[in-house]
């Protein structure tokens, strides 16, 4: 074990005599980005002295967990900030609007989706907890936080252990109320039988992007073989055991999973359950054959889900005017303009696309 994981701090602060509310007090503070001498009592008075003296060294390697490479605001309000890790690597993290913090949890990811920059480089490696809860820490040192998405770089249930920690520390110490942090997979047995036993139950996010499974298995080539029904099926049981909905995310391909024959499944598959539909227009990338459908498009297909007894959001992925898809700032950082050298596998399938009349083009924003 390393400083990158929480687990390595607790041991080393309670080998310095941290008794429990020393530990939580020293985990508080970082989390919430405050300096260690916060307060007015003195830390002589309640602070063994072996502890208090490595405090600054802590800090420091604390501090060093994370280094700002760059930092791109957007006009939406969102800031994406590419953040080199200790050895190197990087990962993205994204303020959003309105106090929102979208953390990364692996460099790269193994999932593979054929949409996502991040899924083209295959897994690099996994992000500590002690990593992840230093995104919230680097941002607060910028702005507000209180609600974290785990929806940057990496699927969170590959990475269960760290996330999980991380979870349990902002969830507590870190000030952040269990709903307002959000775990989103593409659905894994793992997050089913793990989530529920966590003192810290975050909100769930499921990407789901096709009701087909066999679509859904060219789109997330390597996501587990959970149908669409079985995912929900699962998802729902967790949004009733912890009383917060199940956001469903769903990436807008023109052609290819915006047919009336995917709206009907979406009826056939959340009518009647705890449960939203985010639907997210792609952010179109060079390197990718896919499409971004009209925004007045995708209006009309969130009013018609609307209409059929879904509730349904039509959300703009933060930061569309710096690289606001995930991965793009990691992927240019490293290879300028060029193309990645990867096959792209070819997208089967027959959409029927419906053409209606647009009154309204609303514009929301994430989260
Ligand atoms: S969209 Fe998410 S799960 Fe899919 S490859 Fe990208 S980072 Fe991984």
């Amino acid at each position: 074990m390393t400083i990158s994981q929480i687990q390595f701090i607790r041991d080393r602060l309670r080998r310095l005599g941290a008794r429990p509310a020393h530990e939580q007090r020293i985990l508080r503070l970082w989390a919430q980005a405050k300096p260690q001498n916060s307060g007015r009592r003195p830390l002589e008075s309640f602070m063994p002295t072996a502890l208090r003296d490595d405090l600054p060294y802590l800090t420091n390697e604390l501090n060093g967990l994370l280094r700002l490479q760059s930092a791109h605001p957007a006009e939406d309000g969102s800031v994406r900030w590419l953040l080199a890790l200790q050895d190197g690597q990087t990962v993205e993290t994204v303020g959003l609007p309105r106090d929102g913090l979208c953390v990364s949890s692996q460099v790269g990811c193994a999932v593979g989706c054929v949409f996502c920059m991040t899924g083209r480089e295959g897994l690099i490696r996994q992000v500590g907890s002690a990593e992840i809860v230093a995104q919230v820490a680097f941002a607060r040192l910028h702005r507000p936080v209180k609600k974290v998405v785990f929806m940057g770089m990496g699927e969170p249930a590959h990475n269960l252990d760290n996330v999980m920690e991380a979870i349990d520390v902002l969830g507590t110490v870190g000030n952040i109320a269990h709903k307002s942090l959000v775990f989103s997979t593409v659905g894994d047995p793992r997050v089913f039988e793990r989530l529920p036993t966590g003192l810290v139950k975050p909100a769930l996010a499921v990407s789901l992007h096709t009701t087909r499974a066999d679509l859904r298995a060219q789109l997330l080539p390597r996501a587990p073989k959970m149908s669409p029904e079985e995912l929900v099926e699962a998802a729902e049981i967790y949004a009733r055991q912890t009383g917060y909905p199940i956001q469903y995310q769903w990436t807008l391909l023109e052609g290819v999973n915006d047919s009336e024959e995917e709206l009907e499944g979406i009826v056939r598959l959340l009518k009647g359950k705890y449960a939203l539909m985010n639907m997210i227009p792609y952010n179109a990338i060079d390197d990718l054959p896919f499409k971004r459908p009209s925004w007045e498009r995708a209006a009309e297909i969130a009013r018609s889900l609307h209409r059929r007894g879904i509730l349904t959001k039509l959300r703009n992925s933060a930061g569309q005017d710096v690289e606001g898809g995930c991965g793009q700032l990691r992927a240019r950082h490293f290879l300028g303009n060029k193309p990645l050298d990867m096959a792209v596998p070819k997208i089967t399938t027959a959409p029927k696309m419906t053409m209606l009349k647009v009154t309204v083009s609303p514009k929301n924003s994430t989260p």
